[in-house]
């Protein structure tokens, strides 16, 4: 995309090839003149060959000038979904993304309505600003969404712009990490110098705690060029004004590292939570990924969120897509409950390692481990549940047995803990029991639990 910042005009290489282009031009003609016409006075060559050449160069120029005409218009006439990188921001080699007309949509995100709800509030803004202004309200210039990998935040923030039909400017916060003092900040000057040129737009910074960290006591010198970056994050969202219409969502998983003053009213003043996803949040997930494909009759998403505790939007897009390369696999036309539940392992654990030869002797071990873990979950445990119990070795485990707990739970007693700790251990306790001694197959148990 043309680069609207520096016109080529403005640019000294491109005026002096322009000057040199002219030159030789002006040559070529005087000695193509001399060579064709040598009898006649070489002006009344020159003006008749001008002649000639006229029309030539007036269509170079509509040519160029309706190139100049719609590289400004760009980002109008770019068909949905479209994202590019802006060659001006390369100045910098950040890797800024472009977006116009997302067609990402709130129906695209489930599980998280409370997220949304708050969002709504910033997509009416920026399609009515005029609402919000005349009141003498002011929107938060920026919004954290704080949650763990793969729950929805890149995801909602490109449903905001497409909902409100915004441009969206995504960057990660890792790009303005550069070794080089000073580079960061010019990132950063460059990213808002052009949300104020496509605003009203959405800026979205993920991973801000690669450099919004707390700012040091200015000790050492090794963190100068972060602290100059967060201050030029922070002078750059003091630029905007309430006419700007610009709004910065950045996200994180760790909001406790961040730097007071990135919190502070005026930045990003409003924290929005996204959490993994419960039991009604999985099969709106589900649903919403599983839309448009062609499932068996016998599907039923209701099981499958029961069955997945703790796995995040990202883990139950990529369980779906899963299932469906299992199905294609079968040459099944349809995806079925049993590829969706052996997704869930895959998901879980990595592939089945069809190939991986296991002695006789390993196999009884890990049948026993696996029993004990099994047997001592359904013994001391009133809520969780035993799921599934297997010796087919996947990624780097031998075998494993999945415990379910009853209902999603937030808050965890000692003696739950206990309970838990108890089952992890229980393999351990089978191997000593049945062979007298234990393998390396419970080493895995011993990290967790020292955990
Ligand atoms: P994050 O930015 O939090 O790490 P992403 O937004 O990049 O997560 O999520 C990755 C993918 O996971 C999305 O493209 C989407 O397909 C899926 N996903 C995550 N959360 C949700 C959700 N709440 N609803 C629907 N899909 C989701």
């Amino acid at each position: 995309m043309a680069d609207h910042n520096r016109r080529w005009y403005r640019n000294p290489t491109s005026l002096l090839l322009a000057a040199s282009a002219v030159i030789l031009f002006a040559l070529t003609l005087r000695t193509a003149a001399a060579i064709i016409y040598p009898e006649q006075a070489l002006g009344v060559v020159i003006f008749g060959l001008l002649g000639q050449l006229l029309p030539i160069l007036l269509c170079g120029i509509v040519v160029f000038l309706l190139y100049q005409w719609h590289s400004r218009r760009a980002p109008e006439g770019q068909a949905d979904r479209q994202t590019r990188e802006l060659t001006s921001f390369s100045r910098s080699h950040a890797h800024l993304v472009f977006s116009y007309k997302l067609s990402t949509r709130f129906a695209d995100v489930a599980g998280i309505d409370e997220a949304k709800e708050e969002l709504a509030e910033v997509v009416d803004f920026l399609k009515h600003p005029d609402k919000y202004t005349s009141l003498g309200a002011r929107m938060p210039k920026g919004l954290l969404l704080v949650g763990p990998p793969g729950t929805g935040k890149t995801l909602l923030a490109r449903a905001v712009a497409g909902e409100a039909d915004v441009p969206f400017l995504s960057i990660s916060g890792s790009e303005f990490v550069e070794v080089y003092v000073g580079v960061g900040a010019a990132r950063v000057r460059d990213l808002f110098e052009q949300a104020r040129r496509y605003a009203p737009c959405i800026v979205f910074i993920d991973e801000i705690d690669a450099v919004g960290r707390q700012r040091t006591a200015g000790l050492g010198g090794g963190s100068d060029e972060r602290d100059q970056t967060l201050n030029q994050i922070l002078v750059g969202m003091d630029g905007f004004d309430s006419e700007t219409n610009v709004i910065v969502l950045a996200a994180t998983n760790r909001p406790d590292v961040l730097d007071q003053a990135l919190l502070r009213p005026g930045r990003f003043d409003r924290q929005i939570v996204l959490d993994r996803p419960d039991l009604k949040g999985r099969l709106a997930i589900l649903q919403v990924h599983v839309r448009g494909k062609p499932m068996h009759a016998g599907v039923n998403l209701d099981v499958l969120a029961s069955l997945t505790p703790g796995l995040s939007g990202a883990d139950l897009e990529s369980l779906v897509n899963e299932a469906a390369l299992l199905a294609a696999r079968r040459d099944s036309r349809t995806i079925g409950q049993q590829d969706l539940e052996e997704a869930i392992d895959r998901v879980l654990m990595g592939p089945r390692c069809h190939s991986r030869l296991i002695s006789q002797r390993e196999r009884t071990v890990t049948a026993s481990h696996e029993a004990g873990h099994a047997i001592v979950a359904h013994v001391v445990s009133n809520v969780d549940r035993v799921q599934r119990i297997t010796i087919v070795p996947r990624g780097t485990a031998g075998g494993y047995t999945r415990v379910l707990p009853g209902e999603d739970r937030r808050l965890f007693t000692r003696s739950e803990f206990e309970e838990t700790l108890a089952w992890t251990m229980g393999g351990y306790a089978a191997e000593q029991i049945t062979f007298g001694e234990v393998s390396t197959g419970a080493s895995d148990d011993l990290v967790s639990t020292a955990t």
